[in-house]
């Protein structure tokens, strides 16, 4: 197939980007600027010239600005939308939201009026869309719904980002439901995403926030305290990947949520998997590691994404491993 990936250089983005050149796609890919594209050709041998390209989209938040992307190469088969913001460094709750809802609405409306041969757009949503904080059920699954508003979202900071990932996801749908474009859409929506990046970070800074944590134990961040969990539930990237590019490939995904999630996690999990298999880091643990799982906890159901997109989910240990080997190979 011909996809259009958007956000190529962020860390799912690049791997789903791995995904769809080893399953024989070929890719157009999004960046902000031109550098990161020509970084992202680089990681790529000569073998896939042809197959791989990138389009400048600056900023997806502007009106229009995925309307030259959609035909950049025509005809696309496919578009998996994976760019929006995912930091907590905003000084204004609109540098989330704006990017986030925008960029959902503008690319639908884009595919709809210019690339008529997309017959499946692929949008990660998260978590963060389905969640109920106030008050969880007793166990998560694709019908449930982030009652989360935009003024929540404006207001209370602890919410922009959980607002700005779940009003995207309704507009994507609301769309679908008011268009009735010519292509189906499903959307993918994952608790913490770990796992080791493609591209080696620059600096702490633009270390994606999921792997900052790692990071962070490495230099003894964790050393008094464990950072609180927060979500109590993970996936790996290289599966979340997986389920983008099933999602374009499987008829069935068509018009669904995918709730895909790996189980249980906590932060006395990956510590306990860190101290057994690099004991290096034992002096940057506390001595007493505690669990902060609350109980009851809530349950999830995950079957969806193994009946319909059949994945088959890596261990936290697999995940915590393979992460803490990349940041040795590349430290900050
Ligand atoms: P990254 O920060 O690594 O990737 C985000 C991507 O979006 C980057 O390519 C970034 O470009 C691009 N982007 C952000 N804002 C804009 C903008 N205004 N205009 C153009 N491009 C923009 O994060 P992740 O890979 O972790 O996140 C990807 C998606 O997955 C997001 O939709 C996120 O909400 C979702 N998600 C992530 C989870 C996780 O734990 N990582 C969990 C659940 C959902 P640049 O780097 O150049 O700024």
């Amino acid at each position: 197939m011909k996809v259009l990936l958007t956000g190529g250089s962020g860390f799912i983005a690049s791997h789903c980007l791995k995904t769809l050149l080893a399953s024989n796609h070929t890719v157009v890919t999004t960046v902000r600027c031109e550098s990161k594209g020509e970084r992202i050709l680089e990681l790529y041998p000569e073998s896939f010239k042809g197959k791989l390209s990138y389009v400048v989209v600056p900023d997806i938040s502007q009106e229009g600005a995925f309307d030259e992307a959609v035909i950049s190469e025509p005809p696309f088969d496919a578009v998996i939308h994976t760019a929006s913001p995912f930091h907590f460094r905003f000084q204004d709750p609109k540098e989330l939201l704006d990017p986030a809802i925008n960029g959902t609405k503008g690319i639908l409306r884009a595919i709809k009026d210019k690339a008529h041969s997309v017959k499946r757009v692929v949008i990660t949503s998260s978590f963060a869309a389905i969640v109920s904080t106030d008050e969880h059920p007793e166990v998560y699954n694709e019908s449930q719904w982030n009652p989360v508003t935009y003024e929540e979202g404006i207001e209370d900071r602890s919410k922009t980002y959980r607002a700005s990932k779940a009003l995207a996801e309704r507009a994507a749908w609301s769309f679908m439901e008011q268009e009735k474009p010519g292509f189906s859409l499903a959307t993918i929506c994952p608790p913490y995403v770990f796992g080791p990046p493609i591209h080696p970070p620059e600096s702490q800074a633009t270390l994606n926030t999921s792997n900052a944590y790692f990071a962070m134990l490495m230099h003894g961040g964790w050393k008094e305290k464990l950072p609180p969990t927060g979500t109590w539930l993970w996936v790996d990237v290289r599966d979340i990947a997986l389920a983008h590019v099933r999602a374009i490939e499987v008829p069935e995904a068509g018009g669904k949520r995918f709730f895909i999630t790996a189980g249980h996690f906590d932060m006395k999990d990956v510590a306990d998997i860190t101290k057994k298999r690099f004991p290096e880091y034992v002096d940057k643990l506390p001595t007493k590691l505690i669990s902060d799982k609350p109980s009851p906890l809530y349950g999830f159901d995950n079957n969806r994404s193994k009946d319909i997109l059949h994945l088959e989910y890596l261990p936290l240990e697999n995940s915590v491993v393979d992460t803490i080997k990349f940041l040795q190979r590349h430290p900050l």
